[in-house]
């Protein structure tokens, strides 16, 4: 691809969009992909729209991100763009945060998380992070890693490495937040961190009846933190969000989904317009507008902090409206 012999340099703000490619189901309902994506960034949305004789004509609309990936696009290549050049600023001392948002089913675990057959970006940055212990440089500093694995839901915290325990959230005096008595496992091999994924993974779908009923009404935070004589030296975020299509829920019979999704809605809505202070230097940032963003604060908001964000889409017709307002989003935030 000709994007993969482009320069990496770590943007304070960075926004990619990945599309997946359609699946089976699509496939057989006969869906059509209406999203063209360049290596350059931009995205096309072939919109169909009814005339009023009826007949239908396309409307395109275009954005233009950092970059954008199509269906054939591997994990690794979305990571090298996204949250690999960031690696380096933790050992910097600096904090990096990556969040995947998207609609349900568009690629957002598939992404973080990954599969079977493909490493996700908790594990690439795991591995990243080993192998640049082992250099000289980094080496000297001394930092010992650990991994915390939380989810927010409802507004409320849950440790899913203690058996998703509520936590609570403190402001201390120094402009810190902090998450009171999560699990903070010391890692020191790639066994340990698979470990931790799997067992944070599997609380977040205990009790489930399917696969993506509540854990898309949830954010999912994975964290790699570097300490230095046992104090925090930096962190690296991992974000899982919340089906952004949730937050439509509000208007809906059912009273605890319509809850959820205003709590969607307004974490969401939070995280853009902490972002949106972010790059605009704006001297107030709403950070307490949300849990999602209050826990994430130092990371977001510090001064050497760098935040990429990766909005998955789906390509069929059929989730047109949601991919535009994801593509909008993401607009909003880049
Ligand atoms: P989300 O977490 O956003 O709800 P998932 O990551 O669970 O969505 O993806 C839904 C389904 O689509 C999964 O079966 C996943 O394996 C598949 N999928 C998602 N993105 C891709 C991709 N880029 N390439 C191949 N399959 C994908
Ligand atoms: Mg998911």
């Amino acid at each position: 691809a000709p994007w993969a012999s482009m320069p990496c340099q770590p943007r304070r703000i960075s926004v990619c969009i990945r599309k997946r490619p359609l699946n089976q189901r699509e496939v057989e309902l006969n869906d059509t992909d209406v999203v063209t994506v360049s290596c350059q960034g931009m995205v096309i949305v072939h919109e169909a729209k009814q005339k009023l004789d009826l007949t239908q004509y396309l409307n395109n609309q275009v954005f233009r991100f950092d970059h954008a990936f199509d269906g054939h696009a591997a994990n690794e290549l979305v990571y090298r763009h996204t949250a690999q050049p960031l690696v380096d600023i933790i050992f910097q001392g600096g904090m990096a945060t990556c969040f995947a948002y998207g609609q349900t089913g568009s690629g957002k675990t598939h992404t973080m998380r990954g599969s079977i057959s493909s490493k996700g970006i908790y594990v690439l940055v795991a591995e990243d992070v080993f192998r640049r212990l082992q250099y000289p440089n980094y080496q000297k500093l001394e930092l010992w890693v650990y991994g915390a694995f939380f989810e927010i839901y409802r507004d409320k915290v849950f440790d899913l490495l203690n058996r998703k325990k509520r936590l609570r959230v403190l402001e201390d005096g120094k402009k810190q937040t902090q998450v009171v008595g999560l699990c903070e496992k010391e890692v020191t091999s790639m066994e340990d961190v698979i470990r931790l994924i799997e067992t944070g993974s599997s609380c977040r779908m205990a009790g489930q009846t399917s696969a993506n009923t509540q854990s898309s009404r949830s954010h999912a935070i994975f964290q790699i933190i570097l300490k230095k004589r046992g104090q925090l030296y930096a962190k690296f975020s991992l974000i899982d969000l919340a089906g952004n299509e949730r937050g439509a829920d509000i208007t809906t019979a059912d009273k605890q989904t319509r809850l959820e999704g205003a709590d969607i809605n307004k974490s969401l809505l939070a995280l853009k317009e902490c972002i949106r202070a972010l790059r605009h230097n704006k001297a107030h940032t709403p950070f307490r507008a949300s849990k999602l963003t209050q826990v994430l604060r130092d990371s977001i908001i510090g001064r050497n902090s760098y935040t990429c964000m990766i909005a998955t889409i789906s390509p069929g017709i059929r989730s047109c409206e949601h991919t535009l307002n994801t593509l909008r989003y993401a607009n909003c935030v880049k």
